[in-house]
Formats: C-alpha cells, sequence, structure tokens
C-alpha cells in the first residue's frame, strides 16, 4: 500500500510537472482560421468558422443576417454561421469577433455580402413599420393593443396569397430599427403626440409643412413606413402614397425621377396612413370599414394600382368613364353613378341587407355594358375585394423591382443611374388615394 502510495505521488508530481511545462510553452491565444474578410453571394448561405485556441471565447456579430450558431464556446472547435438572403438594395457588410472571456484576445473577421439582383423567382419579403401615434396612452384606438397590427398583416397577406395571381410578395412586421437595435414589438414604433386628430391631407403632404411627419418616418428603402391616427374626418379610412420611377426605368403612371435621390431629400412622408377608428373594424361579414380591406388597399395603392373604377387622372372626378388604371384587365365603371344606387340601398349605420348584397356587388362596364362582378382589391364598397388581375400583379412587380422608397432589391445598378444632383433636379409630385 505504502509503495503504491509513494508510486501515486510521484507520478502526480510528474503530471503536474509536465503541465505546468507545457502551459509555459503554451501561451494564451484565440484565432479565426483563414482570411480576415469573406466576401458571400446574396443567397441563403452557411459558413464555417475554424476556431483555434486555447481558452473560452465568446463569438459575436454586429448584423441581424448573420448568425453564429455557437455564441461562447473554449478552445479549437468549428463553428457554423448562418447568413440570410440579402433582401436590401446593396451589398451589406458585417463583423464577427471573436474574443477571449478576459477581453485580452479578439480577432474580427469582416463579412461582405454582395446585393441581389431580382427575377421572376425572386420572393419579396417587405419589412413594415407601423407608427402608432397616439394622445391618450389608454385609448386603445390610439396607442394599439400590442399584437393587433401583427394579425392585421398576417391577414393582409392572407389575402394576397388568395387573391388569384403569384405575387411573389410578402408582408413581414420589421424586426430591426434603422439603427439595428432589436424590436420589442416588431414591426411597431409608438409616439405620443399633443394633437387630438390630424388632417391626413396635411399629414401626406398637402399642407403647408409637407415636412411636419417626416421626423417620424423611417428609410422607405428598407421600410414600408404605415401610420395610424385618428383622421380629422372621420369618413377617410385610409390614404397613401403613389410610388415614383427612375429614368430610364419609367412606367406608365408614375411620376418619373430624374435620379435616385437620398431619401432624406423626399418633401412629405412617403407613407400609407389608416385610420385608427377603424382600427378594431374587421368582421367575419363584409363591412365597408374593415380595416384589413382598407389596409390590403391601401398598400396596392402604395405599390403602383390605381382604382379599378373609372377616375379622372388629374381631377381625380368619379362621374366619367375611362380605363384609368392602366390595366385593361380590370372592367370599368361609373363610380359616381354606382355610388347613388350604393347610398339609396343602404341602411344609416353602414350595414348592407343580405337580399342587396348580391345586387350591389355587381357592376355596369361602362365601356361594353357589360355586367360583372366587383372582386377587385382596388375597387371597394360594395365589393368582394379579394383578387388582383394578371396586369396588376406586373405592375406591382415592376414597382418592387424598380421603384425608389420601396424596400428590396432593385434591378437598378448604380453606373446604369444618372447619378448627380448638380445636373439634374428631381420633380416630386405629390399623389395619393384614398
Ligand atoms: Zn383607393
Amino acid at each position: 500500500m505504502n509503495v503504491y502510495k509513494k508510486g501515486s505521488i510521484l507520478i502526480a508530481t510528474l503530471l503536474l510537472f509536465v503541465g505546468v511545462a507545457c502551459n509555459r510553452n503554451e501561451d494564451p491565444h484565440l484565432a479565426i482560421n483563414g482570411a480576415h474578410s469573406l466576401v458571400l453571394p446574396p443567397t441563403d448561405t452557411l459558413i464555417t468558422l475554424k476556431i483555434e485556441g486555447n481558452v473560452e471565447w465568446i463569438l459575436t456579430s454586429t448584423a441581424s443576417w448573420c448568425t453564429p450558431q455557437a455564441s461562447s464556446g473554449y478552445g479549437s472547435s468549428e463553428v457554423q454561421v448562418a447568413i440570410s438572403a440579402n433582401d436590401e438594395q446593396g451589398e451589406r457588410t458585417a463583423a464577427l469577433t471573436i474574443s477571449s472571456s478576459d477581453a485580452m484576445l479578439a480577432q474580427q473577421v469582416t463579412l461582405t455580402q454582395q446585393r441581389l439582383t431580382p427575377d421572376a423567382s425572386t420572393k419579396y419579403r417587405l419589412p413594415v413599420v407601423f407608427h402608432v401615434l397616439y394622445k391618450s396612452e389608454s385609448n386603445k384606438k390610439q396607442n394599439v393593443i400590442e399584437g393587433h397590427l401583427a394579425t392585421l398583416i398576417e391577414d393582409v397577406n392572407k389575402l394576397y396569397a388568395n387573391c388569384g395571381v403569384d405575387l411573389g410578395l410578402e408582408f413581414v412586421m420589421a424586426t430591426h430599427d434603422p439603427n439595428g437595435n432589436l424590436l420589442e414589438e416588431p414591426g411597431v414604433d409608438r409616439h405620443k403626440i399633443n394633437e387630438a386628430t390630424i388632417n391626413s391631407s396635411f399629414f401626406m403632404g398637402y399642407g403647408r409643412d409637407p415636412k411636419k411627419y417626416c421626423a417620424y418616418m423611417w428609410d422607405p428603402n428598407r421600410y414600408i413606413n404605415i401610420f395610424t391616427y385618428a383622421f380629422e374626418d372621420k369618413g377617410i379610412l385610409g390614404i397613401s402614397h403613389f410610388p415614383y420611377a427612375i429614368k430610364p426605368h419609367a412606367m406608365e403612371g408614375l411620376t418619373e425621377l430624374e435620379y435616385d435621390a437620398d431619401w432624406s431629400e423626399l418633401p412629405w412622408p412617403q407613407c400609407v396612413s389608416i385610420n385608427n377608428e377603424y382600427i378594431y373594424s374587421h368582421e367575419a361579414y363584409y363591412t365597408i370599414t374593415d380595416v384589413v380591406n382598407t389596409l390590403a388597399h391601401e398598400l396596392g395603392h402604395f405599390l403602383g394600382l390605381r382604382h379599378a373604377f373609372s377616375e379622372d387622372p388629374e381631377t381625380y372626378d368619379r362621374n366619367v368613364c375611362i380605363d384609368s388604371d392602366f390595366c385593361t384587365d380590370t372592367p370599368t365603371y361609373n363610380k359616381s353613378a354606382y355610388d347613388v344606387f350604393l347610398q339609396a340601398c343602404m341602411s344609416s349605420d353602414g350595414r348592407i341587407d343580405d337580399e342587396e348584397k348580391e345586387l350591389l356587388l355587381m357592376r355596369e362596364d361602362c365601356d361594353t355594358g357589360e355586367e360583372f362582378r366587383s372582386t377587385n382589391i382596388m375597387d371597394y364598397a360594395y365589393s368582394e375585394a379579394n383578387r388582383f388581375t394578371p396586369q396588376q400583379a406586373a405592375r406591382i412587380r415592376y414597382v418592387l423591382e424598380h421603384s425608389p422608397y420601396i424596400p428590396g432589391p432593385k434591378v437598378r445598378l448604380p453606373e446604369q443611374m444618372p447619378a448627380t444632383k448638380s445636373t439634374r433636379t428631381n420633380t416630386y409630385k405629390l399623389v395619393t388615394f384614398e
């Protein structure tokens, strides 16, 4: 026993000695094996980092699109990093930093992800931010209940996904603010304001101070900005700006800009406004004030669609017969004449008698005299409002791929664009639709 014990102590001492010797030869070190910078394709990608070291480490990323699958570890190891497809407008960069837990050692790898040139197969994921403007914090129409706006966007997505044509787009509640901070409440930005109501026309830019509400806007090349507030005119459900085109990528009906200006030059907040009076107006049965239909309709305008009915492009006169939406597959009709009929049928509370519904769904094509059923999302009251046509889908697609101040990858290349401001002037035309 004694001999054995002495032997054990000797072995232990030797091991200890070897151990100390080893540590002396191997100073603490930590490195990511390979290049200090990487260029990545625009698609979903998984990369492997080879970490070499003998200390505890922490791995961090500066961007939400670049996610290491381990954030800490010890010694040499391999860590996979998930890179999501680049849905922004240019190339983008992120940094991965590995550091020892005592912060004495650190190394950084810079990642550059190339820009995506969209093609017909590109699925657009459009980040949405609702700017909720409220005077009274406890008033839930103004300070909308948490989670409600996400539900509305889900419902709009369902409506768009089942509209009869493939739009190749989806709205998503923004996960991060413009500074890259994670949003506690995705897609929602709340502000207390002094006004009990706001004139929606002034808000959109028709008043003396068209930039008044620009400060609330987030970069429209990264987010679709939707404002909810109490409209002064309770009869208006929503209002939207119309998109632009930039030379040489013109499209019928869109104001053409000379050059791709920074969004801070915009003379008004490029956005959709929704009247919070109707923010919970969503029933199993159709109501004229349905907020999901309103939002789907206003987003249609925001993405380049005009009303399916006849409307003079300059005066907005609806007592006309013009195919004013640039889509020949949406039959047109005289909206003024229809409204007279609608008013006569509707009861004072806005509800429509079941028997009258079928009748009210019908329209008369003012070009051909043929009857048709109103199903288009860009028509309203009274309509099934659940369809887009192929030509409408093509317009939306063109806007997504070409228009400025709309999120998502664009076809245009910087070298194809008239570059300088000094020789050209942009003329922004205020075009809105309710
Ligand atoms: Zn409209």
